[in-house]
């Protein structure tokens, strides 16, 4: 028994990091998405849990006790940075967590609210980010970013459990091969958009990025997050603005609240467009992952706006 013990330690040794080999890291992301590439570059080496799941809102996530105790059984854990996901530095605090964090979005150059979309000034509601310099905070919509996002993890994966390098760099380099392939297919399909089909309206403003990747205008009534709506004075010059555009067809976004967009869409007698994903993963279908959500939202805007 004893030599079996020594012999087993000796193994330990020999393979770099026992315990990595034996038990997975854990790995909790603060949103869906963040999740979902975690899982992707880890594979069966990290076990991986989402504290706002699919089809939820991560903007005005409350933490529960519950969240917080989770966080001693944790060994890294992800958040996406630019005032997406703040309420994970009081939950660090209040857990008093020591394990590894990694803000994914560290390292990008954030796109500023003000520099893409038009409306920002117009509103009377200030938006949950106006604190922090309005950065847009949804980096993720660019495949550019999340591929940013991809590498970060793989050397946090790998700086917490070395015996795994090799592992994690080679389901990211695939990763980032599907990712690759998915982003120049987007851009070919975008491009042959004329140029009078490329403004979209949505209810919140999560798409400066996809925007800016695909050279598309989008449009919102609300800001940066869910939480503030427009000021009826705003909501009119939107409308205004609409209808000058001819805007022929408005999308609508899971969880966010249909009425304002709906409202839109009756007063400029645009189409119904179908449903966007930006801020968390569907709980089943195409968009249940990163990749199939970014096909699914080039999908539907290109049936939307393609449409005669
Ligand atoms: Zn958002």
């Amino acid at each position: 028994m004893m030599r079996r013990l020594l012999m087993m330690s000796l193994l330990c040794l020999l393979t770099g990091n026992a315990l990595a080999d034996q038990t997975p890291v854990r790995v909790l992301a603060t949103f869906s998405i963040l999740a979902d590439l975690a899982h992707e570059v880890g594979g069966d080496r990290v076990v991986v849990t989402s504290l706002v799941g699919p089809d939820q809102d991560a903007h005005g996530f409350d933490p529960r006790a519950s969240d917080i105790r989770r966080m001693s059984q944790t060994d890294l854990v992800l958040a996406n940075g630019l005032g997406f996901d703040p309420w994970i530095a009081r939950m660090v605090a209040a857990a008093r967590y020591k394990g590894r964090m990694l803000t994914v979005s560290d390292g990008i150059t954030p796109l500023m609210a003000d520099a893409h979309d038009v409306h920002d000034e117009q509103r009377s509601a200030p938006h949950a980010h106006a604190t922090d310099g309005a950065a847009d905070p949804h980096a993720w919509l660019d495949i550019g970013h999340a591929r940013h996002y991809v590498r970060a993890i793989a050397a946090a994966l790998a700086d917490i459990d070395p015996a795994g390098a090799a592992h994690y760099a080679r389901r990211s380099f695939t990763y980032i091969a599907q990712l690759d392939a998915l982003d120049a297919d987007l851009r070919a399909r975008f491009a042959a958009l004329p140029a009078h089909r490329r403004t979209v309206v949505t209810p919140h403003d999560a798409f400066g990025y996809f925007a800016h990747a695909y050279d598309l205008h989008f449009v919102a009534p609300a800001g940066l997050s869910n939480e503030a709506s427009p000021s009826a004075a705003s909501l009119a010059m939107l409308i205004d603005q609409l209808r000058q555009l001819k805007v022929p067809v408005v999308f609508f976004e899971s969880f966010a609240d249909e009425r304002l967009i709906e409202r839109i869409r009756q007063a400029t007698g645009a189409r119904r467009g179908g449903l966007l994903y930006a801020d968390a993963l569907a709980k089943a279908g195409p968009a249940s992952t990163y990749l199939g959500l970014m096909r699914h939202n080039a999908d539907t805007l290109i049936d939307g706006l393609g449409a005669p």
